[in-house]
């Protein structure tokens, strides 16, 4: 066999989420919240099924789902994309960010990606031929070296990946950072791919900085998001990407062949529930308070708490608990301790000496605190 993949190994999430069921440990590992979704949207999908919507929708999604995105993303972001060329439904952000790279990145392309770097990025550049160019995010609140951005710039560079809020690292791009990237892709040929999946999970007051809130930006730029993250339904597998009209008549060429069109029901569903915009701006709100649960506990432990401002994710780092590597740290403390938790040496391609490991707090109360418990006897 001739591996169009030689190097790639089976998702972290998919190892960790394993394991963590057969050691019956508590998954703080991948990224999902495990109490209920809201009644409402449910009594809407079930609605919309009885009503009969159970036939293939429009290739490009319903057009009822694609206004009101419109009108979200400009009552949000104050930037109006048209409903009938500039927004898809997609099966999830993965499918979205998979069809943008194949859509746009030929052969020998160059893509700038950050690393930490969420998983599905670089196996799709990969087998488009793409060449990545990674860069690490600095500090202990990951941000990007807008310096050394400029540097690794060449004619060849065809797309620069960016992710805010961040998973794993829980940092979000400010309104310096939205600055310094309008002065990167200013007269160059560069696609911004950003995965915006978070956009509706973040804290202490800080503000989601869309792309799309820049002219500039949002000219160039294509934007995926996630029915997943803000309504707790990962495994509803829907989402959306708004591109201006020529990006996105190149990703649904691509997108019309990977899946052609997206559950019909959920769309019906998801587009009546968006009506009601404390649907999604409450999010952020009751998330900050899971946060401040977990880390208050985790205080007193010997873990250190490095500061996330949005996502669902916090990372601990666990200097003055051991030497192991991360990976065998977290193999570790979901065998022997029950508690499982993703290393992020995991989205690095080189092997790096992290001793950090992602926990997820997307949980009931019940569930943090008994991770908690075994989290503060090590
Ligand atoms: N991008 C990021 C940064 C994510 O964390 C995730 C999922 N956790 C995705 C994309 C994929 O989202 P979806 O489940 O909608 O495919
Ligand atoms: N994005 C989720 C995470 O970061 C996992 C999604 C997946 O399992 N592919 O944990």
């Amino acid at each position: 066999m001739n591996s169009k993949l030689p190097n790639t190994n089976t998702s972290i999430f998919a190892v960790m989420s394993q394991l963590a069921n057969e050691n019956n440990a508590i998954n703080l590992s991948q990224g999902f919240p495990n109490f209920d979704v809201s009644p409402k949207l449910i009594e809407l999908v079930n609605e919309n099924m009885k009503r009969g919507f159970n036939q293939y929708a429009p290739m490009p999604g319903i057009i009822k789902l694609r206004e009101i995105i419109s009108e979200k993303t400009e009552k949000l972001y104050n930037r109006k994309y048209n409903p009938e060329t500039e927004i898809t439904i997609t099966a999830g952000a993965t499918q979205a960010l998979y069809t943008a790279i194949t859509a746009l990145i030929n052969e020998g392309d160059e893509v700038i990606v950050f690393e930490p770097v969420y998983d599905s990025y670089l196996p799709a550049i990969e087998l488009s031929g793409g060449k990545p160019i990674f860069l690490e995010l600095k500090g202990k609140d990951y941000k990007i070296d807008w310096n050394e951005v400029q540097k690794v710039v060449t004619a060849k560079t065809r797309m620069l990946i960016i992710n805010s809020p961040h998973n794993p690292t829980g940092s979000v791009l400010d309104e310096n950072d939205i600055k310094q990237l309008e002065k990167i892709v200013t007269g160059t040929n560069i696609t911004v791919l950003s995965d915006e999946v978070y956009e509706h999970i973040i804290f202490d007051g800080k503000k989601h900085l869309s792309v799309s809130t820049s002219e500039k930006l949002a000219k160039c730029s294509i934007i995926v998001s996630s029915f997943g993250k803000t309504f707790h339904t990962t495994g509803w597998k829907i989402g959306y990407c708004v591109a201006p009209k020529e990006l996105m008549k190149e990703f649904r060429k691509v997108h019309q062949f990977v899946v052609y069109a997206v559950n019909t029901p959920l769309q019906y569903a998801i587009s009546e529930y968006l009506e009601d915009e404390s649907n999604y701006l409450n999010i952020s709100a009751m998330y900050q308070e899971k946060r401040d649960y977990f880390n208050k506990a985790l205080k007193n432990s010997k873990f250190e708490i490095i500061p996330t401002s949005g996502t669902y994710f916090q990372l601990l780092d666990y200097t003055n608990l051991s030497q192991l590597k991360d990976t065998e740290y977290a193999e570790y403390l979901t065998k022997e301790h029950k508690v499982a938790a993703i290393p992020i040496s995991a989205f690095y391609h080189d092997k790096i000496k992290s001793k950090v490991l992602r926990f997820c707090f997307a949980k009931d109360k019940n569930t943090l605190d008994s991770a908690i418990e075994k989290l503060l006897k090590l």
